[in-house]
């Protein structure tokens, strides 16, 4: 009789140790689609990622609703981008209620800075880098794994594929833009969105507005901008699916630089576009970028 009882509790605890704990689903918020986009890539079916500002809209400047300030109450991981992008989160985090501390997943990253009004500030757009969004990969799997340790492995076998993927964009993105000779690799677009992109892939880009959308352009910014085209031969521009293309359009008129079509600098597409993941994102400016210069 005891030996059946002690055996059957062995049998409890065999059941116990093989079967692995059901985890739970992880209900994330990240700050904007493309972010968003890269944690589902790790998260898999194990997270539910809310993304704060939609596709197609800006990140620099974001109203939140009452539907966002609750998910991000109720998230269990928040995350940002960081490095300035996202100057609204912390009006929206105190006024959701939002007690943790939001992921930066930028952190690791070596930043670069530009001059702005005499003062040094950091370059936002670090995802315009492929090898940046390794890094973002690497945070976003810690975070979930430190959130729900049952599916540590899982994160970390995505994340690797991942990363995988990313190192054969990059790859790409390199490919694509170093058969173009140097001389012709120049591009007008809106804002100062490629800092990163032009470090690793060799693109000049030349812009009227600065590293956020909220900044505005002088009249003398905008004269000295078309002298500049000019002289350096800039022959084709580019609006952004996330902002207002009117003033890139009327300086491009005044040169006589060509339309190159658009690019997604800080916004995913909607899913029926042709920028629907980061990914896509990425080798879809990239080919448009070549298709343009090329001429
Ligand atoms: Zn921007």
């Amino acid at each position: 009789m005891q030996q059946t009882k002690a055996l059957g509790w062995l049998l409890a605890l065999a059941i116990c140790i093989s079967s692995p704990a059901h985890a739970r689903t992880l209900h994330v918020v990240a700050s904007f689609s493309i972010l968003a986009d890269v944690v589902k890539q790790i998260g898999g079916a194990q997270v539910v990622v809310k993304s704060l500002v939609p596709p197609d809209g800006d990140p620099h400047e974001f109203e939140p609703s009452p539907d966002d300030a609750r998910a991000l109450k109720e998230a269990d991981i928040a995350f940002l981008s960081g490095e300035g992008l996202e100057t609204w989160f912390q009006r929206l985090a105190q006024a959701s209620g939002y007690k943790g501390k939001a992921t930066v997943v930028s952190t690791g990253i070596e930043t670069i800075s530009m001059e702005e009004d005499g003062k040094s500030v950091t370059d936002p757009h670090v995802w315009n880098s492929v090898r940046n969004v390794i890094v973002w990969a690497d945070n976003i799997e810690k975070a979930l794994s430190a959130a729900s340790p049952e599916d540590a492995a899982k994160f970390r076998s995505n994340a690797t594929n991942y990363a995988k993927q990313l190192e054969q964009l990059d790859a790409y993105a390199r490919a694509q833009i170093g058969a173009i000779p140097k001389e012709q690799r120049k591009v007008l677009t809106s804002h100062d969105a490629f800092g990163y992109f032009s470090r690793a892939y060799g693109v000049s880009f030349l812009s009227p507005i600065g590293l956020s959308t909220e900044s505005e352009a002088s009249a003398g910014d905008v004269a000295k901008l078309i002298d500049q085209i000019k002289k350096e031969g800039v022959k084709v521009y580019f609006i952004e699916n996330s902002n207002d293309p009117r003033l890139v359009q009327q300086i491009a008129a005044a040169t006589g630089a060509k339309p190159g079509g658009k690019l997604y600098v800080e916004s995913l597409s909607a899913a029926d576009g042709p920028a629907a993941t980061y990914a896509s994102l990425i080798r879809y400016n990239v080919d448009q970028i070549v298709t343009a210069i090329s001429k």
